[in-house]
């Protein structure tokens, strides 16, 4: 049996935080501004996931009221849901997603990217992650922040 999660996040841009997207700290003038360490690509993917699993949504599982995740370390997270799939039965299948932003140019990291997701036990060859601008329009477009799209697939173990 086969189930699929969608997940979608966002973040505004910061001045004075580090910008960390799919476990790799990217150099630009700007961060992320979140409760945790904002790492939107780590976030959708965490979602498509608990979706997929069919246990409601990140913030019902790490409260962002909850100090015991300020600051938190999201590719951390992500393997905690990543084992939270397999304890409930579910092999992650694919995970597909889509970082939409203007600036920086996310192409050269895409692959340290994918390492790093694959830590969390995420088999490499099972994670897809494409980048892109939102041709100038939106918030995206303004350089206000960054949204990402992911979906995930499970099959059954
Ligand atoms: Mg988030």
């Amino acid at each position: 049996m086969m189930r699929i999660g969608i997940g979608y996040d966002s973040h505004r841009f910061a001045e004075g935080r580090r910008l960390i997207i799919g476990g790799v700290e990217i150099p630009f003038d700007k961060g992320l501004l979140g409760h945790s360490d904002a790492d939107v690509l780590c976030h959708a993917i965490i979602d498509a996931v608990i979706g997929a699993i069919g246990l409601g949504d990140i913030g019902k599982l790490f409260p962002d009221t909850e100090p015991e995740w300020k600051d938190a370390v999201s590719v951390e997270l992500l393997k905690y849901i990543v084992d939270l799939a397999r304890m409930n039965g579910y092999a992650i299948t694919w995970i597909d997603s889509t970082i939409i932003t203007e600036r920086p140019k996310l192409a050269p990291y895409i692959e340290e990217m994918k390492a790093a997701l694959a830590r969390t036990g995420i088999p490499l060859g099972l994670i897809n992650i494409k980048a892109k601008t939102n041709e100038g329009m939106g918030f995206i477009g303004r350089g206000e922040g960054i949204s990402v799209q992911a979906v995930c697939l499970l099959s059954r173990i």
